[in-house]
């Protein structure tokens, strides 16, 4: 089964509404003839009403980067999947490594920004990855299986793999210039797919997209998206910028892709 690539960006928190608007009015121009790709730009919550009322017509989504896993109440300082629907929001960032190390999230929390995302009609793009540590320490494997074993509990039977989006981001490559190796990134996202297959069959392995991410730049896409297995990216430092990023969907989608003047 032929996925569609995917190139989202992840602007964390970087951006002003001016600067969106500038970004956002280049961007669609070249996004226009975007049928091999999805584009997704993840904005901050400041920008998303502005960036989503831009983008409405268009192919690209507006994403938001976090959100909390119930409708409404007491919960101060958070947003609910209603009120970014409401704005227009196609899809949402879940379990960043920057919001599980830096703001606590725990892999149940993010199971559950999972489901409830699907449930609200949200598509979640996932991050999984392990720390340097981890990785030297021979626990990748252990780690990363274990954040995906832990949103497939949350995750009802007949969700498919077209509503999630898998992006696997060993988190000592995220900001850090050093990208992990085309044949390592097959090699983690291969496995991903293999564990789906075994636990929610062919259909779903076979259907959901799994990106990768960490320091993506257009120096080093081709190779990484070449990966059977690379369904795209989940892109940070290098999508701040409408040129590079819009250089990252080109190299994605083909030779085809309207290049930048
Ligand atoms: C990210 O924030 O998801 C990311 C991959 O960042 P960067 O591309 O800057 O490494």
């Amino acid at each position: 089964m032929a996925r569609k690539p995917m190139m989202a960006a992840n602007w964390k928190m970087n951006k002003t509404v001016r600067e969106a608007q500038d970004y956002v009015a280049a961007l669609l121009p070249r996004a226009e003839d975007s049928e091999g790709v999805d584009i997704a730009v993840f904005v901050p919550f400041t920008c998303l009403h502005e960036v989503a009322r831009m983008v409405e017509d268009s192919d690209v989504v507006a994403g938001a980067q976090n959100f909390y896993p119930e409708d409404s109440g007491s919960y101060t300082g958070e947003v609910s999947a209603p009120m970014l629907l409401d704005l227009g929001v196609g899809a949402v960032v879940v379990g960043h490594s920057e919001r599980r190390e830096i703001f606590g999230e725990d892999d149940e929390l993010v199971a559950r920004k999972t489901a409830k995302a699907i449930e609200s009609g949200l598509l979640p793009v996932v991050c999984i990855g392990e720390t340097k540590e981890e990785r030297d320490g021979g626990q990748m494997w252990d780690k990363v299986s274990g954040q995906v074993k832990r949103v497939l509990e949350e995750v009802p039977d007949d969700v498919g793999g077209e509503q999630i989006v898998f992006a696997y981001e060993p988190i000592w490559a995220i900001g850090t210039g050093d990208t992990a190796s085309p044949e390592d990134a097959q090699d983690a996202i291969g496995q991903i797919r293999d564990l789906l297959r075994d636990l929610k069959g062919d259909g779903f392995a076979d259907s959901v997209r799994i990106l990768y991410g960490g320091s993506m730049k257009p120096e080093n896409v081709d190779e990484i998206i070449a990966q059977e297995d690379v369904d795209g990216g989940l892109v940070g430092g290098a999508s701040l910028d409408v040129e590079s990023f819009t250089a990252l969907i080109g190299a994605t989608q083909g030779s085809d892709w309207p290049v930048a003047e």
